[in-house]
């Protein structure tokens, strides 16, 4: 018997071409939307894909595109992680590295990778106790191309909906997560110098980037990070970010909102015992010429909106600046 498939127009002897098409995108469950808004939402993910599948249906059978076999890259996912459908991936590892953040480690079988872009984030889903689901963005802050893991800092807040959930994981765990997502982009030596500023988590990436930038020995791009945090307790990635300021081209000073121990500061690191103010970013910015200076901003809604207005009052333009 043969199988024929219709698809708006496209007509798919299923039997005769089985081996010369590419799979059809898995159709999202019910329950992988979480109904909250998120965006992209798994439904637009989908359609998307499915557009696209359809195309490439078409230009195979009018031979447009000759192709011998077909990975799900084909129809633009990656291999271990899908924009649209959650996979699940184990906890391996739960380590506290600040009074509220913990970093989780997760394993990609296969020795797989995420395939990650630099500034790219990807998506949680958890069960509530209601039965409903709830989903949140993570940015992971392992390297773009580790292989067999990745890992995600997130500090858990005191009355966060998602917070409760994740304070429950235990290593073995099997959590869902979705991506990678985040239109950020970066060619080297675009730019002659970044202004980075950051809070809290915000750092994760900003940290992504940075790494990116020092790991290309061709680029000679000049970064300045100001890192907003309360106190040396609740700095992220404290000695991650000390170690990078060995780096002829990277700079940092932390900005401590509530920080009483002033002698807590370790060799080598720049501190201010205050809050970034509009002036010191305005002020970073202008040690240079505008032109060829990007501003990356990471923070609350607030903090990011104080550093947009920054900008605007410098007059750079919207390409040069960019809001994670
Ligand atoms: C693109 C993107 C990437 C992100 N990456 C990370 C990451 O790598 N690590 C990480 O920990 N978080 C990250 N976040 C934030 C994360 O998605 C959640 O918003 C956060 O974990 C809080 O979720 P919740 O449900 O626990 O809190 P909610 O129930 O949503 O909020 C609880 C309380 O905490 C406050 N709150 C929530 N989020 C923040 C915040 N970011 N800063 C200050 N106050 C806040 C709220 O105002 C509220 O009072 C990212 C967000 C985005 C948009």
């Amino acid at each position: 018997m043969v199988n024929v498939m219709s698809l708006e127009g496209i007509h798919v002897d299923v039997h005769a071409d089985a081996a010369a098409l590419p799979p059809c995108p898995d159709a999202p469950l019910p329950s992988d939307c979480c109904g909250s808004g998120c965006s992209p939402c798994v439904h637009d993910l989908y359609q998307k894909d499915l557009e696209d599948w359809k195309q490439l249906c078409r230009n195979l059978r009018d031979g447009s595109v000759i192709c011998d076999s077909f990975s799900n890259d084909t129809i633009g996912s990656a291999r271990h992680i899908f924009p649209h459908k959650y996979t699940a991936f184990q906890l391996i590892s739960i380590e506290k590295i600040t009074t509220d953040s913990y970093l989780y480690s997760f394993k990609i079988d296969n020795n797989g990778s995420l395939n990650l872009k630099v500034g790219q984030h990807i998506i949680s889903q958890l069960i509530r106790d209601d039965g409903k689901p709830i989903s949140r963005q993570y940015t992971p802050v392992s390297e773009m191309d580790a292989v067999g893991r990745f890992e995600v800092i997130i500090k858990l807040y005191e009355n966060g909906r998602m917070s409760q959930l994740i304070k429950k994981w235990k290593v073995g765990d099997m959590i869902l997560w979705r991506g990678p997502f985040g239109t950020f982009s970066y060619s080297r030596n675009t730019c002659k110098r970044i202004i980075l500023v950051g809070a809290g988590t915000g750092i994760a990436p900003l940290y992504q980037v940075i790494r990116f930038v020092l790991s290309d020995g061709d680029d000679e791009t000049q970064m300045n990070l100001m890192y907003a945090s309360r106190s040396f307790s609740e700095i992220i990635l404290r000695n991650e970010l000390l170690d990078l300021t060995n780096y002829w081209n990277f700079f940092m000073c932390h900005y401590l909102s509530n920080e009483s121990n002033r002698l807590g500061k370790k060799y080598r690191e720049n501190v201010e015992f205050r809050k970034i103010t509009k002036d010191d970013v305005k002020n970073e910015i202008q040690k240079s010429c505008l032109v060829g200076t990007k501003l990356l901003i990471c923070g609350t809604k607030s903090f990011n909106k104080d550093m947009i207005n920054c900008s605007r009052d410098l007059d750079l333009l919207e390409s040069q600046v960019f809001t994670f």
